[in-house]
């Protein structure tokens, strides 16, 4: 089910609990701004998340509160991920889900790296 993006930070949220190290993940990176692991359903051959290390609802809750200083962190950090994978050579697709219309399913911002394969269509539905 889509989340509803004006709902407050739930502290309780999957990926909170991956980021507190209640849940495991599978690591691909780590730096003060963010954390990124490969997706639990790949829908690529690389399906990477990466997640801000502050409590952000969604892409609106990230871009509105965050500090210059965790938007430019974050964003450095999504390149740094892409590069590290490799997928940077051959070219790669970010997506971020937000809301109800996005479908956004996990109450923490995440960007999706999908890369591996050649992408056409925008969207697929
Ligand atoms: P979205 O629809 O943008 O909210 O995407 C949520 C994504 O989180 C989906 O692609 C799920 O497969 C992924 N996901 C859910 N739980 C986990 C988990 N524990 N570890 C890694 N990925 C997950």
């Amino acid at each position: 089910m889509p989340i509803d993006p004006r709902e407050p930070y739930d502290d309780s949220n999957i990926f909170a609990r991956i980021l507190r190290g209640e849940l495991p993940c599978n690591k691909v990176y780590e730096d003060d701004y963010a954390l990124a692991f490969h997706d639990i359903r790949p829908q690529a051959p690389v399906h990477v998340l990466v997640i801000p290390k502050g409590a952000y609802v969604s892409w609106d809750d990230f871009t509105l509160k965050a500090l210059d200083g965790e938007i430019a962190g974050f964003m450095r950090a999504v390149g740094n991920v892409t590069r590290e994978l490799g997928v940077d050579d051959q070219g790669y697709r970010l997506m971020v889900n937000m809301g109800g219309h996005g479908h956004q399913e996990v109450p923490h911002l995440h960007v999706h790296i999908f890369g591996g394969r050649q992408f056409r269509f925008m969207i697929a539905d």
